[in-house]
């Protein structure tokens, strides 16, 4: 039971061969003696049939949460599991109080801000290095930008974290640590959460949004978002640009994939981000050439 998938991050070398075999967001479930294999494909309200152990189909479809038309490539690095079995019951007492009504079983993967309207994402900062040179290229541009931060870096990146909400920016909680959320219990989803809303808070940012690391789903995942008001943020543009595939890479992909309502994922922490802020140079302005404005989610 694994699943191929990961935006960034160290553990990111476990899975480049399957990561280069584009194995996008592959899904594979198993639960109770039945396996269940979902692929995101540009298919949207996909539904996949539920095979039995004896092979036989069941007759049973589960749409795929991973419907997103257009999505291109996936994450790709680091393995991880996912199970389809339901979660345990909120434990009373952790976490605040949900609202059932209020608990989303997908994320957002495109902004519906009108034609030619795209965002921008950058993920794992904030960090000295990459951070301030991505702002400057967006303030040159005159686009705004969103930012999903580890909280555990926002302590030492005070001014940058204060730079980014003042030139504008939007800035959403991004985990304390960017562990696969999807591997834990419901309290330390919550815990990670919490401290990542204080962490900003101490520098007077109160995210409104949510991003999973490795855009890793998981039923309490979405819950914990209710529980804190945050939207789940996903992205359907991902140029791989933490693999590190060559500045013209990122920026073909980018320029080939970029549609109305496009989530644009990019990276200004987790490793050697001069990639992408080389490629960052040629493809933002020349989707503003182009004709695309840049909204935040
Ligand atoms: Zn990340």
């Amino acid at each position: 039971v694994k699943q191929t998938n990961a935006e960034d991050n160290g553990s990111r070398s476990l899975d480049r061969a399957a990561a280069r075999a584009r194995i996008s967001r592959r899904v594979l479930f198993a639960a109770g003696g039945v396996t269940l294999v979902a692929g995101c494909t540009p298919l949207a309200a996909q539904s996949v049939g539920v095979v039995g152990a004896a092979g036989s189909a069941s007759g049973a479809t589960v749409p795929t949460q991973r419907s997103a038309p257009g999505r291109t490539t996936a994450p790709g690095g680091a393995s991880s599991s996912r199970r389809a079995s339901t979660p345990p019951a909120t434990p009373p007492g952790i976490g605040p109080p949900v609202d059932p009504a209020t608990v989303r079983t997908v994320p957002e993967y495109y902004v519906h801000a009108g034609a030619k309207t795209i965002a921008l994402t950058l993920d794992d900062g904030p960090t000295s290095q990459y951070t301030p040179q991505i702002l400057e290229i967006l303030a040159q541009y005159g686009v705004r930008a969103t930012f999903c931060m580890i909280g555990r870096q926002v302590g030492a990146a005070a001014g940058i974290v204060r730079e980014v909400a003042a030139a504008g920016h939007a800035i959403t909680n991004h985990t304390w640590d960017h562990a696969d959320q999807t591997k834990l219990p419901y309290g330390a989803i919550v815990s990670q959460i919490e401290r990542t809303n204080d962490a900003l808070a101490a520098v007077g940012v109160r995210p409104q949004i949510y991003r999973a690391p490795y855009g890793n789903w998981s039923p309490p995942v979405f819950r914990a978002c209710a529980a804190f008001n945050l939207r789940p943020l996903d992205w359907s543009v991902d140029p791989r640009d933490w693999s590190r595939p060559g500045v013209q890479s990122i920026v073909s992909n980018i320029l080939r994939h970029t549609r109305t309502g496009s989530i644009i994922l990019d990276h200004d922490g987790g490793g050697d981000r001069s990639q992408t802020v080389a490629a960052m140079r040629i493809w933002l302005p020349q989707l503003l050439a182009d004709g695309y404005r840049f909204t935040s989610v």
